[in-house]
């Protein structure tokens, strides 16, 4: 309904998402609550109201690359119909890793981003 940006840091990026209770998170709070989690393979829980998050969509089309990749795993790990639960641990492992490493060139590019403007 309301234009604004992410509902827990309050970027304004166009990287967001909504989540399954309306919420709409960047996509760096999005991998910052997922990559903290004890258990990866259980849905997010929405830093506003505590709602399972199992979906997630982009709010804006076309999506962003960084959204769009970011939704597609999330969407496939806990989209309730789609079956997916025993991801075997090796296949968990490196996607653990790939996101981490997704992460962290976010938060280089957006350091970067940050640097220039003000500079
Ligand atoms: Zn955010
Ligand atoms: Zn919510």
């Amino acid at each position: 309904m309301d234009k604004g940006g992410c509902d827990k840091c309050l970027s304004d990026s166009s990287s967001l998402a909504t989540t399954t209770c309306g919420h709409k998170f960047c996509v760096n709070c999005i991998l910052y609550l997922w990559t903290r989690k004890k258990n990866v393979t259980e849905p997010c829980i929405c830093p506003v109201d505590g709602d399972k998050m199992t979906w997630l969509r982009p709010c804006m089309l076309p999506a962003p690359e960084e959204i769009r990749s970011i939704v597609s795993l999330y969407n496939r790990f806990f989209q309730p119909k789609v079956a997916t639960p025993d991801m075997p641990r090796k296949q968990l492992v490196v996607f653990m890793a790939q996101l981490f490493k997704v992460h962290i060139a976010l938060l280089l590019a957006g350091t970067f981003a940050y640097a220039i403007k003000f500079s």
